[in-house]
């Protein structure tokens, strides 16, 4: 799997200080949105942006 300026799949970023990024399914999520998500919950304002990211990642097919 070839890994070539990773972009974060929720934000678009390209930024990944020393690449602290999460990985899923060839997937990348910046280190900004990790912690996000890990705090978000359905009342959040933002809960519908970073569901719709992930869903972009549950529904794509792994071809990187
Ligand atoms: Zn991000």
């Amino acid at each position: 799997m070839a890994v070539a300026s990773p972009t974060c799949i929720i934000c678009l970023h390209t930024q990944f200080n020393e690449y602290k990024g999460l990985l899923i399914k060839g997937r990348h999520i910046c280190h900004k949105c990790e912690r996000r998500i890990i705090v978000l919950n359905s009342d959040d304002p933002d809960y519908d942006y970073y569901k719709w990211g992930l869903k972009k990642i549950w529904d794509c097919p792994t071809n990187a």
